[in-house]
């Protein structure tokens, strides 16, 4: 079942002569529980793309649908309670809000959108991301790699159609990142959450995904399993 699909998604950033062309006609479809990691050099039009799936950011042509949703025909204020409901971020810095408890930080989102805490699946989350020990501490308390986690509960405690991530990993030292890696990865398959993760890392790509999409000067050069991409790279 498709839950993501990007249509021909462009973005120019300034005009005339200083004008970006940081994505230039992007097309494709994510499958419900796929894994979708998305690489390429510095300024290849990553963030820029992850922004624009995540509607943090208005694309100059094109279009993206969540769930069949056409995200950027909404009314900024439907936007703005289908982000919150159907979208989970996490980015490179957890944004953790220090004065909250791991508890707390968590079931946020779902405060902000007076909605009642499901007790059920927030005490899923803190056993399979390993918190139940740590739900009263504060994030100051926490190791980088808690933190994380904490991040990601928080970012999925909405039951989002989509995650996406971008560049979670990459200010954690490399021994702890390869076992978040794993986590991330085991976390996503088993409630199944369909996952948009940006990585300049290819490695990290190749051990966590279903599928890569490789970006060069904001176009998709080659999209594949890692598989294909390892064996056959363009
Ligand atoms: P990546 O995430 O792959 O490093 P980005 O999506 O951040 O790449 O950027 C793609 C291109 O768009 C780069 O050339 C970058 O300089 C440019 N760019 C990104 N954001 C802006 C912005 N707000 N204004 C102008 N140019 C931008």
């Amino acid at each position: 079942m498709e839950i993501l699909r990007v249509e021909h998604l462009s973005k120019i950033y300034g005009t005339g002569e200083n004008a970006v062309h940081a994505l230039d006609d992007v097309s494709f479809c994510v499958e419900k529980g796929q894994f979708l990691a998305i690489i390429g050099p510095s300024g290849s039009g990553k963030s820029t793309l992850l922004n624009m799936i995540g509607a943090l950011d208005t694309p100059t042509s094109g279009k993206v649908f969540i769930d069949g949703k056409d995200i950027f025909s909404m009314k900024e204020r439907n936007l703005t309670v289908f982000r919150r409901r159907n979208i989970g971020f996490i980015f490179q810095s957890f944004n953790l809000i220090p004065e909250l408890t791991v508890e707390q930080n968590i079931i946020f989102p779902v405060l902000l959108d007076y909605q009642k805490p499901n007790k059920k699946y927030l005490e899923e989350l803190l056993t399979v991301l390993g918190l139940k020990e740590r739900r009263r501490h504060l994030p100051s308390q926490l190791s980088g790699g808690q933190q994380q986690r904490v991040a990601l509960a928080r970012a999925i405690v909405t039951r989002p159609k989509v995650l996406l991530l971008d560049e979670p990993l990459s200010a954690i030292d490399a021994k702890l990142r390869k076992s978040l890696q794993v986590e991330i990865r085991r976390i996503q398959k088993q409630l199944n959450i369909t996952t948009i993760f940006v990585t300049h890392d290819q490695d990290e790509a190749m051990v966590m995904s279903d599928r890569i999409c490789l970006l060069n000067c904001g176009k998709i050069e080659q999209m594949d399993t890692p598989i294909a991409i390892y064996t056959h790279p363009r």
